[in-house]
């Protein structure tokens, strides 16, 4: 299995395993809900990023509440013209080939120079509506197309981007695996359920 970029192909193992071999996130702070994407999940949502034709040669990417930059790098690897990580927490940075990093609050990122955000941010489970700044700052950014990996339990995301003028949809769920130090609300074996939103503007 793989996709087509700049018409060379791309084997989605290939893709899956360069990810899973990035510096792991340390997830050590709960209070910024540092839940990881694994490499194998990650691949999948960049392939579905590629067929869906919104990544590609000349677009500019920004990946908000980086961590190790799992998603944005895919994306770079992917093809994007450029590939920006936003991210608070100064121990997840490490130096790689073709990535700009801002290390600081996501309320800190300008919004513009985009044209496609990823982003997998806390999710307001630890704190409440800690998840607000990164939704806000995305459907307000200059973007055109975002994707957003959120719980699947979420239920204010549809109505929030709505407002913004944004529509969404499901393009991708998977169970996502919690670090230790969330397992107190954890379903099921530490597993969570999790979903793969597609916005474009209204
Ligand atoms: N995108 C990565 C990390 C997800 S965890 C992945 O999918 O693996 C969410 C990330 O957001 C954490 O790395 C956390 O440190 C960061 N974060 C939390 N609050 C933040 C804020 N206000 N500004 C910037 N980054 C923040």
């Amino acid at each position: 299995m793989g996709f087509t970029i700049h018409g060379g192909f791309m084997r989605l193992r290939h893709l899956a395993m360069a990810l899973s071999n990035l510096p792991p996130h340390p997830q050590r702070d709960a209070s910024l809900e540092q839940y990881a994407t694994e490499g194998d999940f990650a691949a999948r949502w960049i392939a579905e990023i590629v067929q869906r034709g919104d990544l590609e040669e000349e677009t500019r990417v920004v990946d908000l509440g980086a961590g190790n930059g799992i998603l944005g790098i895919g994306c770079l690897l992917a093809g994007a013209e450029s590939v920006l990580l936003v991210e608070q927490d100064a121990k997840c940075v490490h130096d790689y080939d073709g990535v700009e990093w801002l290390i600081g609050d996501v309320g800190e990122w300008s919004g513009t120079e985009v044209d496609l955000i990823i982003m997998n941010p806390p999710w307001g489970v630890q704190i409440a509506m800690a998840d607000r700044p990164f939704l806000e700052g995305a459907f307000c950014s200059t973007a055109r197309v975002i994707y957003l990996l959120h719980s699947a339990k979420a239920t204010h995301i549809e109505s929030l981007a709505k407002s913004l003028d944004w529509k969404g949809e499901v393009v991708l769920s998977g169970l996502f695996r919690l670090p230790a130090q969330y397992d107190h609300h954890r379903s099921h074996e530490g597993m969570t359920e999790v979903a793969v939103w597609r916005f474009i503007r209204n």
